[in-house]
């Protein structure tokens, strides 16, 4: 076996096993070197192979951007190198506003872009949510309506010359939206699963798909929860977009915006600058910082 490393791209991840896509095309079940598990679907390396199919990663690349998630124990990287998160939603079965809130949370922590798609507006009065939803463009954020399963075209212009990860709820019709963008998913699956021999789907694993010659796309498993306690004070804060202009002025320095006088967040709530929930929601995440 040749010693030289080869360039390549990890576009699954199970565990403590990778598939890791080389510049032929070329699909590698690669392992790391000792108990190092640190990497993430999107992530560059340099691999040696140990046999026609398989290979040791020597070295990770410099990341772009990583985004994290976490439950009380450990952080766990969701994707890497990604420009954007896209996150889905949909009313049937409903959402939990709470979870689009810790999502857009860890994309703003990572510096990235998020895109807020509301599928399955073919099912049912999604009005409301509509309109709920406004509070999210007023504060910057791309929101989608979409029927995945009647037609996938006005997402494509978000994904375009974008490396995107997708991120939703069990339920939100997420595999339905990969199905659509990547009509022979199937197939490029159970490529990846013969090579890294799993021969089943499992629920921790995820993929990274090419849409086009820029454009990525990484599905990851779908979502229950999500932690930020990856995240210190200083970054929850700044997290929230409409915050920005209010930090720094209130009475205290190590203000924690809950319920010291003179706070400019509760002040900025009181003048309708910033929605109500929004700082619940902070004060909430601040609170299980603690
Ligand atoms: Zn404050």
């Amino acid at each position: 076996m040749s010693t030289q490393l080869l360039n390549g791209l990890v576009v699954a991840s199970y565990g403590k096993r990778y598939g890791v896509e080389l510049e032929d095309g070329r699909q590698i079940s690669c392992v790391t070197r000792g108990k190092k598990t640190d990497l993430a679907c999107g992530d560059r390396v340099e691999i040696k192979l140990t046999d026609t199919s398989e290979g040791v990663v020597e070295k990770l690349k410099p990341r772009q951007s990583l985004l994290y998630r976490s439950n009380s124990f450990r952080s766990k990287m969701l994707a890497s190198n990604v420009t954007q998160v896209v996150i889905v939603l949909a009313t049937t079965p409903s959402f939990y506003e709470e979870l689009l809130n810790r999502c857009l949370i860890a994309a703003e922590a990572a510096g990235i872009r998020a895109v807020i798609v509301l599928n399955k507006c073919d099912i049912g009065d999604n009005s409301e949510v509509l309109a709920r939803l406004q509070d999210y463009a007023k504060l910057g954020y791309i929101i989608q309506p979409l029927s995945a399963r009647q037609d996938i075209s006005p997402l494509k212009p978000w994904l375009h010359a974008q490396t995107s990860v997708l991120v939703g709820q069990s339920g939100m019709g997420k595999s339905t939206i990969v199905n659509a963008l990547l009509p022979d998913q199937q197939v490029r699956t159970q490529e990846v699963s013969t090579v890294l021999d799993s021969g089943k789907h499992t629920t921790t694993a995820a993929h990274l798909y090419h849409l086009d010659a820029d454009s990525q796309l990484i599905d990851s498993p779908g979502l229950q929860e999500f932690g930020l306690h990856h995240l210190n004070a200083d970054q929850l804060e700044h997290a929230f977009v409409e915050f920005r202009p209010f930090l720094g002025k209130c009475r205290f320095n190590n203000c924690r915006h809950l319920k010291e006088p003179d706070c400019a967040l509760q002040q900025a709530v009181t003048d309708t600058h910033i929605p109500a929930r929004r700082l619940a929601y902070y004060q909430q995440l601040r609170l299980e910082m603690q």
